[in-house]
């Protein structure tokens, strides 16, 4: 994606850094030499610190260290303050976790068009399934992805069994062995609000990488397993947090319209897309669901969409507990995805409710 300064560009650089290094299964990687991307990071944000006069991190635990003790605003870099608010962070000050805004600004930073590049193993999958005609089995797979983010091996074989068929080997390449890193004492928790893993938080807390969970007061142990138990997690971080993390919000949104009147289609094969809503004597929409932390970066992504790849007959519905909480964020994504089709989840059921009836 293009971004508008060497400033953006190098805070885009830290972030990706930064999720590399919390995505080192190996901690003794954790030690010189750091990966080559995230060295070169360091050095160039030390001299750009030193031509603004600013102090710079001395290693790359100090740059760690700026992800999770200096808000946006304190570092020394110009940034439109509408697309990255002067108080959030990149770290999670409690658990030393990448936020929700760190994914974001890091996906932005490495490709042109993000929603493209996040769907790439599921659209490998809808390709394998729409030619040979698997429809059932895809959209019971894409249940099974919205609905659990972490497996046991008990689970796992009774999801196997849920009508996924002869998708059942793609069942292995999404969840893979839990990293020992979300052990905590020898168990692995569960969130209770949405079943991903926990991570321990000071003061005995814990913390949940879906922000619903914390906007919603769901952040709690949940299930529990020993550290004998095998226990799959689904992805990693990235396809969780933009793929398979708002499938709740999609079954949400597709049940109230059905309710609605429309007929609804989950998750399409072929083509963009979560939803397909069709109503009669209308043209089908499209619709695409999504959870982002910033509403700029998230207009900014749909605008890469739209240019690069001409989808812009999609519908874009926005998670309601983001809209919820932050009144202006459908006038922000809106500006900066240039289109008015993005929607909060009530106007979106609204707009078709009005359809339905008009119809009638
Ligand atoms: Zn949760």
């Amino acid at each position: 994606m293009t971004v508008d300064s060497e400033d953006e560009e190098l805070l885009g650089a830290v972030a990706s850094a930064l999720v590399t290094l919390d995505e080192l299964d190996d901690l003794t990687a954790f030690r010189m030499p750091y990966p080559a991307a995230v060295q070169t990071t360091l050095d160039r944000l030390a001299l750009h610190c030193l031509r603004r006069r600013a102090r710079p991190p001395s290693s790359v635990m100090g740059m760690v260290r700026w992800g999770y003790e200096r808000p946006l605003g304190t570092w020394p870099l110009v940034l439109l303050a509408d697309i990255y608010p002067a108080d959030d962070l990149l770290l999670d000050g409690r658990s030393g976790a990448p936020t929700a805004l760190c994914h974001e600004i890091a996906l932005c930073a490495e490709t042109t068009n993000p929603f493209l590049e996040v769907s790439r193993q599921v659209t490998g999958m809808a390709a394998f399934a729409a030619e040979r005609d698997l429809a059932l089995a895809y959209r019971a797979m894409r249940n099974v992805l919205a609905t659990y983010p972490i497996l046991t091996n008990e689970r796992f074989n009774e999801v196997r069994f849920a009508g996924i068929g002869a998708l059942d080997e793609y069942l292995g390449q999404f969840f893979v062995k839990i990293e020992p890193g979300f052990d905590a004492g020898g168990e692995i928790r569960a969130c209770d609000g949405c079943g991903g893993p926990l991570l321990p938080a000071d003061g005995g807390n814990w913390w949940c990488e879906r922000e619903e969970c914390a906007a919603e007061g769901l952040v709690a142990p949940g299930e529990r397993w020993d550290h004998d138990t095998q226990v799959f997690l689904q992805g990693d971080r990235r396809h969780r947090q933009f793929v398979s993390g708002p499938g709740r919000a999609v079954q949400r949104l597709g049940a109230k319209l059905t309710l609605s009147g429309a007929r609804v289609g989950y998750w399409p094969m072929s083509g963009p897309g979560d939803l397909r809503v069709t109503l009669p004597g209308r043209q089908a929409r499209t619709v695409n669901v999504v959870d982002w932390h910033s509403p700029a970066l998230l207009g900014r992504a749909i605008a890469a969409s739209v240019t690069g790849y001409g989808i812009d007959a999609l519908c874009w519905v926005v998670a309601s507990y983001r809209t919820d909480a932050d009144p202006s964020y459908l006038r922000i994504a809106s500006e900066h995805a240039m289109s008015p089709w993005i929607f909060t989840e009530d106007g979106f059921t609204d707009m078709i409710r009005c359809e339905v009836k008009d119809h009638a």
